[in-house]
């Protein structure tokens, strides 16, 4: 596995569209958030098909706005199926909640664990616990990360307020007074509420967000807000669809793809001709594709009537139709329909199992993973290797017996849960899994505009894999910030 710095950057290449503008801003050798970082060798000439995931892909949303947004939805409605109205006091804090932790519902604790189930890292609302209070909990530092009954892996970025909910509700029943704390829940006069219950209320409440709108239409009603606009997207789809096909699969609905797609698309800052309909920038379109469905046996193809939003009646068996729409299907009908085989695909999403791990395992298509918080990563990354390599010691104190303490306090930069990659030199579950699935990851799809189209990615052979790109770097210049942390 190694970073790719393109030797030559291909600039200006001809478009025959007049309305994107392409001036790309060329690579320096250590401008990390532009890079594409590799895990398996992809050459860009091979592909011939160029699949897309809309939400957290293709529309960035905003942080820590958009996880705002989706907390005070939840928040709120726990409050009005009953929730105490304390809650109402608690507002969002994007430094406590990492992607991919992992709640459990017997004793509401949130936890990072690795790619067996260690444990790296346990808090029981916003306290985080001790190893010998771990141990009490956990007699072995060790989750059977297999019992999904019991654990239930905080995975997307939509998941990032659910996670900071569960805190808020921990910490909540545990110092008000009203409630007696038990191994396994709240007491409250004669009842009972199990951290199981709650996490069942969250859940509904995610499902109320999600399903009746109430997100979306807060989005909507306020893009600017909520959704970056980069007026690079559509330079980089103009630039692919003239070297191959392109598709487009969200889960999203057809009025809310619309409505997004229109804003990333049709009226970009500055556009000379902002009048291109953005269902033009693709092969084909399909909405409603209930990811992972529909990387297996998928569900029935229907078109959507674009003037009304509605559904037309009936399954569709006919050739692909330019500028038509369509509701559900499977990948395995986008294949027939587009005329590529799935190793000529390179699909690029943001969700490690919905996208990712299913399109490689299942389908063999090419993998490019959007990791958003690789940009805080690499930008916290950089400016510890900076303050190592001007002659500052090392952020922790080598003499320290408590290493937990040293690792999570080097972790503290990151954010309170840490890093999304690691903790101290130890990878996460994340980590291990884009390894394993994401064959190209980058924080944004964007970067793809930094190399031409004709770029082989090449993995680096190692004996032993390390954890990621940045370790080999750390290896290399500063290794000792990590390496001589005994775990
Ligand atoms: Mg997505």
């Amino acid at each position: 596995m190694t970073m790719e710095v393109p030797t030559r950057i291909v600039r200006n290449q001809p478009t025959s569209d007049p309305s994107v503008s392409l001036d790309v801003p060329m690579l320096k050798n250590r401008d990390y958030q532009h890079k594409v970082f590799v895990n398996r060798s992809v050459t860009l000439e091979n592909i011939k098909c160029y699949g897309f995931d809309m939400d957290y892909t293709l529309a960035a949303y905003k942080s820590p706005d958009y996880e705002d947004l989706g907390f005070e939805l939840l928040r709120d409605r726990l409050v009005s199926i009953g929730y105490p109205h304390e809650l109402l006091r608690y507002n969002y804090d994007p430094t406590f909640p990492t992607r991919g932790l992992v709640f459990d519902t017997m004793y509401g604790n949130l936890l990072k664990v690795d790619s067996n189930g260690n444990i790296l890292l346990c808090s029981h609302g916003f306290t985080f616990l001790k190893r010998d209070k771990i141990h009490d909990y956990y007699p072995n530092n060790f989750i059977q990360r297999g019992n999904t009954d019991r654990f239930y892996i905080l995975n997307t970025l939509f998941n990032l307020s659910e996670t900071y909910l569960y805190g808020c509700l921990v910490e909540l029943f545990t110092r008000c007074s009203r409630y007696v704390n038990c191994q396994k829940g709240f007491k409250y006069g004669d009842l009972f509420m199990s951290f199981r219950s709650m996490f069942q209320d969250v859940r509904d409440a995610m499902d109320y967000v999600h399903d009746t709108g109430v997100l979306k239409e807060s989005t909507l009603k306020n893009l600017d807000k909520y959704v970056i606009r980069d007026p690079n997207l559509p330079v980089l789809l103009t630039r692919i669809k003239e070297v191959a096909k392109v598709f487009l699969a969200t889960n999203s609905d057809y009025n809310y793809t619309e409505a997004i797609m229109k804003y990333l698309l049709e009226t970009p800052p500055g556009a000379k001709n902002p009048k291109k309909q953005w269902r033009a920038f693709f092969d084909l379109v399909v909405v409603d594709t209930r990811k992972p469905l529909f990387f297996a046996e998928g569900t029935v193809l229907r078109q959507v009537d674009t003037n009304t939003g509605k559904l037309r009646i009936g399954t569709y068996t006919g050739d692909l139709q330019h500028g038509t729409v369509y509701s559900g299907g499977s990948s395995d009908i986008v294949c027939d329909l587009l005329d590529v085989k799935g190793k000529d695909i390179l699909y690029v999403g943001d969700h490690i199992f919905g996208d990712i791990l299913k399109s490689k395992k299942r389908q063999g298509w090419k993998t490019f993973l959007v990791v958003p918080e690789l940009a805080k990563e690499l930008q916290v990354w950089t400016e510890k290797s900076r303050k190592y390599k001007h002659g500052q010691p090392p952020l922790h104190d080598l003499s320290d017996p408590n290493t937990d303490v040293v690792t999570y306090r080097m972790d503290l930069s990151y954010g309170q849960m840490g890093s999304l990659l690691r903790s101290g030199s130890r990878q996460t579950l994340f980590a291990s899994q884009l390894m394993r699935y994401a064959d190209l990851y980058s924080s944004t799809c964007i970067n793809l505009l930094h190399y031409p189209f004709s770029y082989l990615f090449r993995a680096q052979s190692v004996l032993v894999s390390f954890s990621l790109d940045m370790h080999v770097i750390i290896n290399r210049d500063m290794h000792l910030l990590f390496h001589q942390i005994p775990c």
